[in-house]
């Protein structure tokens, strides 16, 4: 095992500046795809290199083959609103992206080892049907009462940020944070709801408090007047979102190869440290 130590200089007046990313999974390779693209349109040479720690690219993206089952050991799909649908096209992966099967749309929650579906019309936070909340067997009489007196919390009075999980559990009760929400949120942002802003990750449902009162208020009046959710569809809303024909991987193998067309991509080496010394910014890895 050998200690490199590479230096990244910021931009050298007469060099040709260097770029170091640290990670190969979506972002660090979006980033140096998004850089050699501008460095291309503005006619000026960069010299990138992405690092990344383990012998693969594409991070928590992975898609696995097994007999005539495709599956995902990370993201499935994504937002159609978001960017990404246009770094499919910049890939020339217009053709392979798929909506979401109507017939499997849906979320399932696992309850003392069963799975469950989520109860119609439950859209993340926001209860829209009362008949499938009462008659579902994840939450407890008490959970469900305790989620319907959601119209009755009142509102939060100051503007400070919370977590999404003190938001969840004081508008609609412990119970349905812990066996609804908090499941459905951790496949959506894989992180702890007791850390995620809600300003940043979910405003919509603050909005909905700061202007309706609450959630179930919001739902009854926004009812017909926005498509938020039609009233059958439960966890995410799935017609929103595509995947990819092949996968995922087919995703970041068509990115990792537009990037290795202009940038260095290394893989097996940890970045350890980044240091700043005068102009400079200095990277180390031990590579294996
Ligand atoms: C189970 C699961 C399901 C998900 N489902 C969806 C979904 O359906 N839709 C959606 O939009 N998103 C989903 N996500 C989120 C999405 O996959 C991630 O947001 C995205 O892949 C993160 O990309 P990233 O490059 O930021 O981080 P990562 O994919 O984590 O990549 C970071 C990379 O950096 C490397 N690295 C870390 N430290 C160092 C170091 N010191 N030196 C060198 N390399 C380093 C790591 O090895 C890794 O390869 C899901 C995530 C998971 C885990």
């Amino acid at each position: 095992m050998s200690t490199e130590r590479d230096e990244a200089e910021g931009s050298q007046p007469l060099g040709i500046p260097r770029v170091a990313i640290v990670g190969g999974g979506l972002a660090g390779l979006c980033a140096a795809l998004r850089l050699t693209d501008l460095a291309r349109e503005s006619n000026r040479s960069l010299d990138i290199t992405v690092f990344e720690a383990s012998d693969r690219l594409g991070g928590a993206i992975e898609t696995l083959h097994e007999r005539d089952y495709l599956i995902e050991r990370g993201a499935d799909s994504f937002l159609t609103k978001r960017p990404i649908v246009r770094l499919c096209e910049r890939l020339n992966l217009a053709e392979s992206l798929i909506p979401t099967d109507v017939r499997y749309r849906g979320a399932l929650v696992l309850r003392n080892g069963k799975p469950y579906p989520v109860p119609e019309g439950f859209g993340l936070m926001v209860p829209a049907k009362l008949l499938p909340i009462l008659t579902s067997p994840i939450l407890s009489p008490k959970g469900k009462l305790r989620l319907l007196a959601e119209s009755l919390i009142p509102a939060k009075r100051d503007d400070r940020d919370e977590s999404l999980s003190s938001f969840v559990r004081r508008r609609l009760g412990d119970e349905a944070f812990e066996r609804l929400v908090q499941p459905l949120i951790s496949g959506i942002y894989t992180a702890d709801p007791e850390k995620l802003s809600l300003a940043a990750t979910l405003p919509r449902f603050l909005e909905m408090e700061r202007r309706y009162g609450g959630l179930i208020r919001a739902t009854l009046r926004r009812r017909g007047a926005v498509a938020e959710n039609d009233g059958s569809a439960s966890g995410a809303r799935y017609g929103l979102f595509a995947g990819l024909k092949g996968g995922m991987e087919e995703l970041f193998t068509a990115l990792a190869k537009q990037v290795e067309i202009s940038a260095t991509v290394v893989t097996g080496a940890r970045i350890d440290r980044v240091t700043r010394e005068g102009e400079k910014w200095c990277v180390e890895t031990r590579s294996a």
